[in-house]
């Protein structure tokens, strides 16, 4: 990850403390939590390990905690690797020859997963069976073993990047959308009573409207907020105090942070508006194309702040007004 992504982006273990740990607490998705309630329901009325799932969509939009949350509520273990990580087909083996019946097993970033691995996990998959092969050359044999029934629940960033065999072996394919206001303003408000700085109506609107879209980036924020609260106020989350906060952190009004703002402008100052290419972007912005397309683009996208064509990335309207620039003159039309 390049330092030009504000530190509000990037992830951090003290995720844990405000992390939902029940289908009932967790907030927003309406569609695919009373999906996923259903799913789990009748797995345990069975008594069968639940079906793949693969949860998609941005960063921070809670993937990894409903699958921690499906584990707990499926009353089973919750074991949890990453696609970059497991760099052998031994190491996968060694998960899945681990795993108790029912389990639930997170493959986070499961898109960035090796294509030897990723073969081992089709049979895994689909008849619970794992194909070792053995030794070397003439000597080499391939073994069966048998697996336990698990639930494999996989997250992307990026599902154009799974392969076909592996997409199509997800029983259960649910895309994560952005939070709206009022989503979020219920998350801060539950984050705030839990960090025990509690917030008041406007304080809690004023980050959720600033939190990108994003539960992680809300609860980033408040903490920010909680200290300039504990500091400068009296404890209690304000919007005076959290709109103090955020604009000293480089979060604007549509929360957009300094990463977002030099995206556009560059757009805006060097390519008139575009089309531009993402790889050109990418260059003059020293960010991974990855970054651009998984973590920056996605919410200007929603936003309608960007649009993308064919020939490239625009800017849109709503971008050059926020910006405080005039649009050339076919922009406004
Ligand atoms: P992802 O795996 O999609 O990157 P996470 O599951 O790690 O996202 O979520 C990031 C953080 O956001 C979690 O620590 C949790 O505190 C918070 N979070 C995510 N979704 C929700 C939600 N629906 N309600 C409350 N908090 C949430």
């Amino acid at each position: 990850r390049t330092e030009d992504l504000s530190p509000e982006r990037q992830s951090s273990d003290n995720d844990r403390a405000l992390r939902p740990q029940g289908l009932d607490e967790f907030i927003g998705q309406a569609e695919a939590r009373a999906n996923l309630r259903v799913f789990i329901e009748s797995a345990k009325r069975r008594g069968e390990a639940m079906d793949h799932a693969l949860f998609h969509g941005p960063p921070g939009l809670g993937k990894t905690t409903l699958a921690q949350i499906m584990s707990r509520e499926l009353g089973v273990n919750f074991r949890m690797t990453s696609g970059p990580v497991l760099a052998k087909a031994g190491d996968l083996a060694a998960i899945l020859t681990n795993l108790e019946a029912r389990d639930v097993l997170f493959i986070d970033e499961i898109h960035r997963m090796n294509p030897a691995v990723e073969e081992v996990l089709y049979p895994a998959m689909e008849d619970y069976e794992l194909d070792l092969v053995i030794g070397e050359g003439p000597a080499a044999r391939t073994v069966r073993i048998e697996l336990q029934p698990f639930t494999l629940v996989g997250a992307t960033t990026r599902l154009g990047l799974l392969t076909t065999p592996l997409r199509d072996r997800f029983g259960i394919p649910t895309r994560l959308e952005f939070y709206n206001v009022d989503e979020l303003h219920q998350i801060v408000t539950r984050g705030a009573r839990l960090l025990g700085a509690p917030a008041d109506d406007d304080g809690a609107h004023e980050i959720a409207k600033r939190a990108r879209g994003t539960p992680r980036i809300a609860g980033r924020l408040l903490r920010r907020v909680v200290d300039f609260a504990v500091v400068e106020g009296d404890g209690r989350v304000t919007q005076a105090i959290a709109d103090r906060a955020l604009t000293r952190l480089g979060v604007d009004s549509l929360g957009l942070d300094s990463a977002d703002r030099r995206y556009m402008r560059l757009m805006a100052e060097s390519y008139g508006g575009g089309p531009v290419g993402v790889e050109t972007l990418s260059a003059a912005l020293s960010e991974s194309r990855d970054a651009l397309e998984e973590v920056i683009e996605p919410y200007l996208l929603q936003q309608g702040l960007i649009q993308r064509t064919p020939r490239g990335r625009m800017l849109a309207a709503a971008a050059w007004r926020h910006l405080g620039l005039d649009a050339p003159r076919s922009e406004q039309d």
